[in-house]
């Protein structure tokens, strides 16, 4: 079964397209956080960001800027979030990788973050880096 967004992608479901390569595709949020949220998609259906090729993650990287400029110019907005879930726990609701684009005109509208940092353990942090490095190229 193919992705609600890559049924937008395909032209099957209708959208407010923003921007298109062959690699990645932007539209306009149906149900919008704040003026001008645009989620960014690539073709390559992935649910997950880990998942993706690397041409895609590439063709992402290229688009993300293209787009947040386009966003910012239309809309007059000059602060904006990017936002990328990956999971139902981390709040995906769409199983096909996508960035949203928010723009923020002041505070308390927009994208709400609740931000609960916490202290770093430095002796635990080391081991657990040497841990993530050694594991970089899975
Ligand atoms: P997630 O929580 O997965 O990161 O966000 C999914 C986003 O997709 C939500 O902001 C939601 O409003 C948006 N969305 C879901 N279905 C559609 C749709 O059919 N069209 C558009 N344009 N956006 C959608």
């Amino acid at each position: 079964m193919p992705s609600i967004f890559t049924r937008i992608i395909r032209g099957e479901i209708p959208s407010h397209r923003v921007y298109e390569d062959p690699a990645v595709v932007a539209f306009l949020d149906i149900a919008p956080l704040s003026r001008g949220h645009v989620l960014v998609v690539p073709v390559e259906e992935r649910e997950q960001l880990h998942e993706l090729s690397a041409e895609s993650a590439a063709a992402l990287g290229r688009a993300l800027p293209i787009v947040a400029r386009a966003v910012l110019a239309a809309t007059g907005a000059n602060a904006y979030n990017i936002l990328q879930n990956n999971g139902a726990l981390a709040h995906q609701a769409v199983p096909h990788v996508h960035f949203h684009i928010i723009p923020k005109y002041e505070a308390g509208l927009g994208l709400g973050i609740e931000w609960s940092a916490t202290a770093i353990d430095a002796p635990a942090a080391a081991e657990l880096a040497a841990r993530i490095r050694e594991r970089i190229g899975e």
